[in-house]
């Protein structure tokens, strides 16, 4: 089915008297299971595209649903019900909290969703066992590299079980060889667990592992492409 659905989406800010065009009507159709990269220069809209999707900025015309909602229709709490549960956020500066261990990290998702202590600890262990980092619970973010951070952050995108991963440049502050790490670990999760990807990225060696790739330049939609249809060299 459809998980996501963009509808004519526009977004434009405006400051002082100046007004950027971040979004200049796209449509984007996301089948549940997908493994999508939205690709493109930086400042051509990615992260406003992610924001929308995620629920995080409204668009300044069109729409977005989640499993056919319109997500402008949501109260606070649904929407909150949304952000907390139904999607789990990936972002390029691991937005991890410093004085929390990794397990902790992982768990405050699982607690703010009403789940017992004792759960999101075993629940947590377990993340961290699916990500490589079981043994480094006890660390926090600065104990631990760049990638190993990463890995923290992805285990907490899946704390609530999320039927949507949202990754803004998850390998941006990433060297070449754990950026291809975290990329191997995402399509694992996607095909594993069914978790429909979606992820804003540079990295062209993203695209060996996506469904498809959407182009996007100038705040538009330049070109969508399967897979097959991908000239990988990378
Ligand atoms: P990308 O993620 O592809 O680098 P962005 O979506 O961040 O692109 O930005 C698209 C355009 O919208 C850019 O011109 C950017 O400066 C502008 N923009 C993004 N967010 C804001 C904002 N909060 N206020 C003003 N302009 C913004
Ligand atoms: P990278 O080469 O990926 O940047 P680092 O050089 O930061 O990794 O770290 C190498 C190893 O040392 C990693 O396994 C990391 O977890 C560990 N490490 C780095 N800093 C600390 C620290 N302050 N305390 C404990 N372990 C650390």
């Amino acid at each position: 089915h459809n998980i996501v659905r963009v509808a004519g989406v526009a977004r434009t800010f405006t400051m002082g008297t100046q007004v950027v065009q971040a979004l200049r009507g796209v449509d984007l159709t996301i089948k549940a299971g997908e493994y999508l990269s939205i690709m493109g220069p930086s400042g051509s809209g990615k992260s406003t595209l992610f924001n929308m999707i995620g629920g995080l900025d409204k668009p300044s015309s069109g729409k977005v649903f989640i499993d056919e909602v319109d997500i402008a229709q949501l109260d606070a709490y649904e929407l909150a019900w949304l952000r907390n549960r139904k999607i789990g956020y990936i972002f390029q500066t691991f937005n991890l909290i410093q004085v929390m261990t990794a397990l902790e990290n992982v768990t405050l998702p699982m607690t703010f969703a009403g789940a017992s202590q004792d759960e999101a600890t075993e629940k947590g262990l377990e993340l961290l066992g699916l990500v490589g980092l079981r043994e480094r619970h006890a660390h926090r973010p600065q104990e631990l590299s760049g990638g190993q951070q990463q890995r923290v952050a992805i285990a907490r995108s899946l704390a609530n079980t999320p039927a949507i991963i949202l990754a803004d440049e998850p390998t941006g502050n990433l060297d070449l060889t754990t950026g291809e790490e975290i990329i191997t670990l995402l399509k694992r999760l996607s095909s594993e667990r069914g978790v429909t990807v979606i992820s804003a990225t540079h990295d062209y060696k993203m695209l060996n592992v996506s469904d498809r790739v959407v182009w996007i330049r100038d705040g538009r939609i330049d070109k969508i492409e399967e897979r097959s249809e991908l000239d990988i060299t990378v």
